[in-house]
């Protein structure tokens, strides 16, 4: 079914970069369209930390105030669903939606944020956001001075080590197979007493997603309450790529700094951008993409 109104901009994904683009738009009474289909990458958080005036608030309580705000401005329509498709149209753009209906629209903007990458250890999917911690800026202080592990490998891991003993000074690294450190990362890491421990994970205990304990592969167990996990990632949605906006080979959308991605008329915003992932780095993001559109859409008409 197509919609038969042209907005002004499209927004796919309605978390903090894309509620964010919104609020900037819908203050410039822009017509707006903001589909999300509500799975932000921290939704099993309980709580989020280090942005300001939120400190320490459930996550779905921010968005819930952010929609709030957004939502005064009538100009700025929310469908709840998953877009399934995009393509170029002689107007700018036309969305499908999963359900079929289609939406068209003179600007696009991705706010659809990143997937992170779980390994298939058992235990570890439902301790996510909980007590497997992804970022110490965000959740570090809360679990200070905690018997900690860290699950990663080489540099990236050696660096999340390193930050670490700002929080805590009871660190061992587990690298879930043999080690990819170098000499010089491991002689740094056993200075500050940070035992490598190589053996292969079998599961993880938890209570609620509270870790308690992990197996490894040779029936030997750690007893550990917080673990900070490097996860790979992917793109949430495929439909930038698809619709031909670059992708950097660190699997980021390509962005200048108006977050214009290289199609003209598309823009990208957030985590799906960028590897500075916190809410107001994401809140910052959007603001700059929902700016830079109006102005965008002021030079075309005036
Ligand atoms: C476990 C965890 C805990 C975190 N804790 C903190 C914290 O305490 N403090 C902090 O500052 N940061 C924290 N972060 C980081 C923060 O959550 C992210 O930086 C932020 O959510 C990024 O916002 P975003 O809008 O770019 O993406 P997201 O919040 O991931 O939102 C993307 C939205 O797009 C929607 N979407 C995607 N594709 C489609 C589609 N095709 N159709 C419709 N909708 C779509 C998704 O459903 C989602 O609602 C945490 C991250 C994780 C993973």
């Amino acid at each position: 079914m197509k919609n038969d109104q042209l907005f002004d901009a499209i927004i796919i994904g309605g978390s903090f970069a894309g509620l964010s683009a919104a609020l900037a738009l819908g203050r410039a009474n822009r017509n707006i369209l903001v589909i999300d289909d509500n799975n932000p990458c921290n939704i099993q958080a309980p709580r989020a930390h280090n942005f300001l005036t939120w400190d320490n608030s459930k996550p779905c309580d921010i968005i819930a105030k952010a929609k709030a705000d957004v939502k005064k401005y009538d100009t700025v329509k929310f469908i709840g669903g998953r877009a399934d498709g995009a393509k170029q149209i002689s107007k700018g753009f036309e969305v499908v939606l999963a359900n079929g209906e289609r939406y068209e629209t003179k600007k696009l903007l991705f706010a659809t944020g990143v997937k992170d990458v779980i390994p298939d250890i058992p235990g570890l999917s439902a301790s996510w956001g909980i007590s497997v911690l992804h970022c110490p800026y965000c959740h570090g202080y809360e679990v200070k001075d905690k018997q900690t592990a860290v699950l990663g490998n080489g540099i990236n891991a050696f660096d999340v080590c390193m930050v670490l003993t700002q929080w805590t000074r009871d660190i061992r690294l587990l690298t879930n197979g043999r080690s990819e450190l170098s000499d010089e990362q491991r002689i740094r890491l056993k200075k500050h007493n940070i035992e490598i421990i190589e053996n292969e994970i079998d599961r993880i205990d938890h209570e609620g997603g509270q870790v308690k304990s992990l197996y490894f592969k040779d029936k030997t167990k750690l007893s550990i309450p917080v673990i900070y996990a490097k996860l790979g990632h992917t793109q949430h949605s495929d439909i930038p790529e698809k619709l031909g906006c670059k992708i950097k080979d660190d699997g980021y959308i390509e962005v200048d700094e108006c977050k214009k991605t290289s199609m003209y008329g598309v823009y990208a915003a957030g985590d799906n951008t960028s590897k500075g992932r916190t809410i107001s780095f994401a809140v910052a993001a959007g603001t700059v993409a929902g700016m830079m559109i109006n102005g965008e859409l002021s030079s075309e008409s005036f």
